[in-house]
């Protein structure tokens, strides 16, 4: 099965994270698609229930494109922390709390890793990109981006963990680097370079 968008089509971001509808919306912006948020429609947030990231993605896909009428593309994705087992991996946004203080949720990775004895540990970002029809036809693509913590946080830019995470090869955490060069080598960059290859945005129509 295969999803074909023409030109002009609009698509319903299914996050209510500002980040990543801002992050979505800059890998979008080159291939005539008119993206909007499910914040922007009004549009309720479905409970993360899955236990992987596919399964969220897919739920929030479906939930947003059964309310909207039109195709829409969700994002689950976190960090999974190797000497944590993986966590926060799902929970990533839940560790932040009800007020989404990534503050909190560093300090908790920060936390648990002392207590282990750890100053810092291997880690990625893992982004599972969903998109659906009305219809209830989807895709699911998924790309990852390995690194390492570090400890206190540093830098401005992004969003939610990307002070503490270095990736391979870098020395600047995800904050401190241009924007630009983190949509180039992101886990969702790698994950939509999947989404292109299946030629879901059809330039020809
Ligand atoms: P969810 O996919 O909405 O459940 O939230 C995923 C959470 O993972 C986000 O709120 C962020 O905390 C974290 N996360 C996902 N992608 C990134 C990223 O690119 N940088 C930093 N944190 C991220």
């Amino acid at each position: 099965m295969t999803i074909r968008l023409p030109r002009g089509s609009t698509l319903v971001v299914a996050s209510h994270n500002a980040g990543k509808v801002r992050e979505i919306k800059a890998l979008l912006g080159p291939h005539g698609i008119h993206p909007v948020s499910a914040g922007d429609l009004n549009l309720p947030e479905p409970e993360e229930t899955g236990l992987t990231f596919a399964a969220n993605a897919e739920l929030k896909a479906h939930a947003s494109a059964k309310g909207s009428g039109h195709a829409a593309l969700a994002d689950d994705s976190g960090l999974c922390v190797d000497a944590l087992d993986g966590d926060p991996g799902i929970y990533s946004a839940r560790w932040a709390g009800p007020t989404k203080d990534f503050r909190i949720a560093m300090t908790r990775i920060h936390d648990e890793l002392r207590h282990k004895g750890l100053t810092t540990s291997k880690a990625k970002f893992v982004c599972a990109l969903c998109i659906a029809l009305p219809s209830g036809e989807a895709m699911t693509f998924e790309g990852e981006v390995h690194g390492a913590l570090t400890f206190p946080p540093r830098g401005d830019h992004g969003f939610g963990y990307d002070p503490i995470f270095v990736a391979d090869g870098m020395d600047e955490t995800f904050a401190e680097i241009d924007p630009m060069k983190k949509h180039a080598m992101s886990h969702r960059a790698k994950a939509f370079e999947k989404l292109l290859h299946s030629h879901i945005f059809d330039e020809s129509l």
